[in-house]
């Protein structure tokens, strides 16, 4: 496939369907010939690469996509097609869900935020996706849906090597259920642009015996949620010197890529930064 980036795009058919059924139906119907376009930030480079489908179908028709939805006690439910600005504007994401606002509010700049969604990044097949992260320290899970029914799953599940979600070609990114954070959680997210993502979440700091910390790193090329930093944290010492445990059983767990961008070391020489910025941060912790 040639890498000549065309400025005028072939001719495909475009469909905007008002109604999820409608969606669904067009994309049962066409399965790999159609592609899903929301904010269409990523997919028309790809189709000006070269990648080619006969029909492109738009889901910001579909208003229920576009709804952000919450609950006191339940959650946030949000649609795939809310836009990442209107995340960044949204009271409940920034005061709640804090390490999602923080890692939205550092995509791009503000207009493509204002066309990108959120389902967008989640499936968005070529670079880190900045959100999956936060969502996974979150406890999110994806709702798949297609003609044949809707699916509820972790989403890490899904997250494919080298970025994309694993979906059937009749299958689109509905939803996003965020349960209640735990009370009086901190969030905060760690960026450096397109080399790497690291997203953390602390709750019930002053108890060892209910201190939550959560920690996920969306490296390309694939994201992941380090298991076992909380069982490090419940120990009675001090945080200071929980930190360059956690820090150090971090390094054995995620071993990042070298690619392009930026080399093996550079990245492991970030893990080590990032998560001691975070975990300073959000655990009140003076260098
Ligand atoms: C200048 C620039 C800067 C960027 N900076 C960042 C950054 O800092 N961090 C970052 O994470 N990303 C960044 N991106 C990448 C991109 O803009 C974001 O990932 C954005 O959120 C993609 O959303 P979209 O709605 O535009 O996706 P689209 O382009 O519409 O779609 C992306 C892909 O996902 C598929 N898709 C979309 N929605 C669904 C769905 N509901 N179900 C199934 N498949 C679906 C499409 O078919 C396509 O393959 C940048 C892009 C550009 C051009």
């Amino acid at each position: 496939m040639s890498l000549i980036l065309r400025t005028t795009l072939p001719d495909f058919d475009y469909l905007l369907p008002s109604s999820l059924d409608e969606l669904l139906a067009l994309k049962a119907k066409y399965g790999e010939r159609a592609a899903v376009i929301a904010g269409g930030t990523v997919l028309l480079n790809l189709i000006r690469l070269g990648f080619r489908y006969d029909y492109v179908i738009d889901i910001k028709g579909v208003r229920e996509l576009s709804a952000i939805e919450y609950r006191e006690g339940k959650g946030l439910v949000i649609g795939a097609a809310v836009t990442l600005r209107d995340l960044e504007n949204n009271e409940v994401v920034r005061d709640k869900y804090r390490v999602l606002w923080d890692a939205v509010r550092q995509i791009g700049d503000f207009h493509l935020r204002n066309r990108a969604t959120i389902g967008g990044n989640i499936c968005n097949p070529t670079l880190q996706a900045d959100t999956i992260a936060p969502l996974a320290v979150l406890g999110a899970s994806i709702e798949i849906s297609s003609m044949r029914g809707s699916r509820r799953v972790a989403i890490w599940e899904l997250v494919k090597e080298g970025g994309g979600l694993l979906l059937d070609p009749d299958e689109i990114l509905t939803r996003i259920y965020i349960p209640e954070p735990p009370k009086g959680s901190r969030g905060a997210y760690f960026k450096v642009w397109w080399i790497a993502g690291i997203a953390a979440l602390a709750a019930n700091i002053d108890n060892p015996r209910e201190r939550i910390v959560r920690i996920a790193y969306s490296f390309a090329p694939s994201p992941k949620l380090v298991e076992g930093v909380e069982r490090i944290f419940r120990q009675e010492k001090p945080l200071k010197v929980l930190i360059g445990d956690a820090i150090n059983y971090i390094k054995t767990i995620v071993t990042p890529p070298s690619d392009a961008r930026a080399s093996r070391e550079y990245r492991e020489h970030l893990v080590e930064f990032g998560t001691a910025y975070l975990l300073r941060k959000l655990l009140g912790v003076e260098v």
